[in-house]
């Protein structure tokens, strides 16, 4: 299985650099919602009030960026689709996305890592429905929360902190097989690179490979407080049945790592790294996949790296 610290992130480490500053406080209020506490959570204003009242600064390692832009809440919510059911928030922040969640899902379970946040969250959102877990998303079954709030499935639903998208990501696709869909809002660049509309990485295959994945809206970095340096996307994954199992789905996410780890080098070099397989069986394999052993493995779509693996896995038993 592709470990999550196995993707390389690449690029994505510049959405690290969301910027200090504030956004102007243009267009974003809108109706203060029904639950009765008296700020919006969209009016950069009403944000530094609540800074300032309960003393909270905003943490650039915790990746805060918190969202203004009513619009966009009003799209990620819709996409979520939540009615009637479970939902997982990773990072609620002051609860502008948690708000919205609680008026429409049946129940909403916030994990948030700073332990500032939670009193703060319970005062601003003081539904029923809430319940606030803190810790790191990173350490927490999502699969046995869902199993001990007495559900079998949950959406997942984030403005994800972005120095950790792509292990928050593929740590839910892979291990919290109870969350059937996510919509999550992460750099436009890790985006368009899981849509295969950029840079392709290991996550365009990994994550494919375990969902079906769509924009829902690109996200200018005005619609955040403070603004990050580079823009963001919302996609909405929709998990499906994985096409492989046991250990051709094992050896499919090793010849994944190799390939991607050794970008410029031929399919046969990059998957040399492979142990258990001698090179010339290895040559065979290939050949046999109606693949050129001398192509560049990134080149390769998912459909034929499966076929790869399979054909891996048969060739690994034979001796030479
Ligand atoms: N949902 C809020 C919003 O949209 O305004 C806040 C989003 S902000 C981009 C990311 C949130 O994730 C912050 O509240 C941050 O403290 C939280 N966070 C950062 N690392 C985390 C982790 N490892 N586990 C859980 N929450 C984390």
């Amino acid at each position: 299985m592709l470990d999550r610290s196995d993707i390389n992130v690449g690029k994505q480490a510049t959405g690290n650099k969301r910027a200090e500053g504030v956004s102007n406080d243009a267009n974003h209020r809108k109706e203060k919602s029904s639950t009765d506490q008296p700020y919006c959570l969209t009016s950069p204003s009403d944000i530094r009030k609540i800074m300032t009242t309960y003393g909270f600064a905003f943490s650039k390692s915790l990746g805060q960026n918190f969202l203004i832009d009513a619009h966009i809440v009003e799209k990620i919510v819709s996409a979520a689709d939540v009615e009637g059911r479970l939902v997982i928030e990773i990072g609620p922040g002051f609860g502008v996305l948690t708000e919205a969640l609680c008026e429409r899902a049946k129940r909403v379970i916030a994990i948030e890592k700073d332990k500032k946040i939670p009193p703060i969250l319970r005062s601003l959102v003081p539904a029923d429905n809430l319940e606030i877990v803190e810790g790191d998303v990173l350490q927490v079954s999502l699969d046995e929360v869902i199993e001990q709030a007495g559900y079998d499935d949950a959406i997942v639903v984030a403005n994800l902190p972005y120095y950790i998208t792509t292990p928050i990501i593929m740590g839910v696709l892979e291990m919290s097989k109870r969350t059937n869909v996510l919509v999550v809002m992460m750099q436009k660049e890790v985006a368009d690179r899981i849509l295969d509309e950029g840079d392709r990485g290991a996550i365009t295959i990994a994550t494919s490979y375990y969902a079906d994945c769509v924009r829902v809206t690109d996200v200018s970095k005005h619609s955040f407080m403070p603004a990050p340096k580079v823009g963001s996307s919302v996609l909405r994954m929709n998990r499906h049945e994985t096409p492989l199992s046991g250990r051709e789905e094992i050896l499919f996410f090793k010849v994944v790592k190799a390939i991607y780890s050794t970008r410029r080098k031929t399919l046969l070099n990059s998957l040399s790294a492979l142990k258990n397989i001698s090179k010339n069986n290895m040559k065979c394999a290939i050949i046999e996949s109606g693949i050129v052993p001398s192509v560049r493995g990134e080149k390769l779509s998912i459909a034929e790296l499966m076929v790869l693996s399979k054909s891996i896995a048969r060739w690994e038993d034979k001796v030479e």
